[in-house]
């Protein structure tokens, strides 16, 4: 991409209205703007961002052995009603009268339109077990919408859900979307610690957070520092396998790590002194077994082995991908801006030409542009007439991994400067070798 013909607009001044760095940035790096509270468009930088935690949520899902749908936004306060949460659920639901005078709402979350799905195709234990999941914008009327993207009011979710014949199966499905978790954090370049967490209105009794660690998340964590050496790595999983998941499982849950809402002093004092620690995080996902609650509220029953009816053994499953985008800047940036990690920055490599117009600068930005293109790889090349200082410092709030600067004086000399936005390394290259380091 050209920056002369993209939309990127980045701004000089520091917003007064944002608190936390992620959300400064974001505003900052023209990422996205706010529409109303809570409300945001995604620009282009903001929404390619978007797109890539998206994909690799999917990837991770369908690797899994889940199945992606699509559920609209808008639901029936009908079903609702059946599971008896049109009330209980409060004001942070969205209500909407239709012009028939029917009540609809906008969904914060799809237990029950997910549940009417399945009551209505699948009918034998023979059809179990499935997980079925969407991506999803969903609406929660929060009381205090916040921190950007963070606490926003319309948000992007990943919510999944299992369907299973007993409660092992169940519990496999725990475990294989536990696993799966971890792993996407990990593509994210994220550490997201799995805390024993409350069940709050999707009610039930077994469920894990994800939290990442951060000074301005809204959870107060207590944990054994043992859990941040865990990686899972590239170890190959097999979803299948029922004790491999429960083994991964076993390794994250057994250090302490729990959220304010469980956290028990008697057993945190057990963990060694040393490694007690106690922190802030920020909630990106969350997992749940809630047995039948649904199906027994909404009748979503199977015939069993016995040719008896039976409800089917539920849990929700959600990523908060919006969220996500916030969480990372939060855990990468420093004072000039965003650094993103690799597998989800929206360009891989900035060029910046620090002499528009002269035609050895601007060939050579050309041919390095097509290099990079050839790998599979994707530049942003600032060919704007901008000055030097005000390029680079575009390109620091972005946060590309990478920036070949070229200009004349190092093209006499067959260079250009590579510069990893982590470190702040530099160094010169000819132009082929700069682009070899990228790839
Ligand atoms: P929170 O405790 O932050 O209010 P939650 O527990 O109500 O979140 P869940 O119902 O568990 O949220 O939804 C799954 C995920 O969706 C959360 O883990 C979070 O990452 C994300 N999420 C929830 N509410 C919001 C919001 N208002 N804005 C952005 N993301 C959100
Ligand atoms: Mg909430
Ligand atoms: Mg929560
Ligand atoms: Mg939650």
């Amino acid at each position: 991409m050209r920056l002369s013909r993209y939309f990127l607009p980045v701004l000089k001044e520091t917003p007064a209205e944002a608190q936390i760095a992620s959300h400064r940035l974001m505003l900052r790096a023209g990422m996205i703007k706010q529409a109303s509270a809570g409300i945001y468009s995604w620009l282009p930088l903001g929404f390619k961002v978007l797109r890539k935690l998206e994909n690799i949520v999917h990837e991770e899902q369908v690797r899994a052995g889940h199945t992606p749908m699509l559920m609209p936004t808008l639901q029936s306060a009908d079903l609702w009603r059946e599971s008896g949460r049109y009330d209980d659920y409060g004001e942070e639901m969205l209500r909407i009268t239709d012009r028939q005078g029917r009540d609809l709402l906008y969904g914060p979350t799809n237990e029950e339109l997910i549940t009417d799905i399945f009551r209505s195709h699948v009918g034998s234990y023979k059809d179990l077990p499935l997980t079925l999941y969407h991506i999803q914008w969903k609406f929660r009327d929060e009381i205090r919408p916040r921190f950007g993207v963070m606490r926003g009011r319309e948000f992007f979710m990943k919510d999944g859900y299992n369907f299973d014949l007993t409660k092992e199966d169940a519990l496999h499905a725990y475990n294989r979307h536990m696993v799966s978790y971890l792993r996407t954090y990990e593509r994210m370049g994220l550490q997201a610690i799995p805390m024993r967490a409350d069940s709050g209105p999707i009610g039930g009794d077994d469920t894990h957070e994800f939290l990442v660690l951060a000074e301005t998340g809204e959870s107060e964590v207590f944990y054994d520092s043992a859990i941040t050496d865990l990686k899972l790595g590239d170890r190959s999983v097999d979803y299948d396998d029922w004790d491999q998941c429960a083994s991964i499982v076993k390794e994250w849950t057994t250090p302490y790590a729990r959220t304010d809402e469980t956290h028990d002093d008697a057993k945190f004092n057990e963990v060694p002194e040393a490694r007690r620690m106690k922190s802030r995080g920020i909630e990106v996902g969350q997992i749940f077994y809630f047995g039948t609650k649904y199906s027994e509220a909404m009748g979503a029953t199977v015939q069993g082995k016995d040719g008896k009816p039976v409800p089917v053994h539920m849990g929700s499953h959600g990523i908060g991908v919006s969220r996500l985008v916030g969480a990372i800047i939060e855990a990468s940036h420093d004072d000039k801006g965003i650094i993103w990690p690799e597998g989800v920055t929206p360009f891989h490599v900035g060029i910046v030409n620090v002499k528009q117009g002269d035609s050895e600068a601007d060939a050579a930005c050309d041919a390095i542009y097509k290099s990079i293109e050839a790998l599979g790889l994707e530049p942003l090349y600032d060919d704007t007439s901008d000055r030097a200082g005000a390029k680079f410092a575009t390109q620091d709030l972005i946060g590309l991994p990478w920036r070949i600067t070229v200009g004349p004086r190092g093209l006499k000399n067959g260079v250009v400067e590579l510069t990893c936005r982590r470190t702040g390394a530099s160094e010169e290259l000819p132009p082929e070798q700069a682009v070899e380091k990228i790839a």
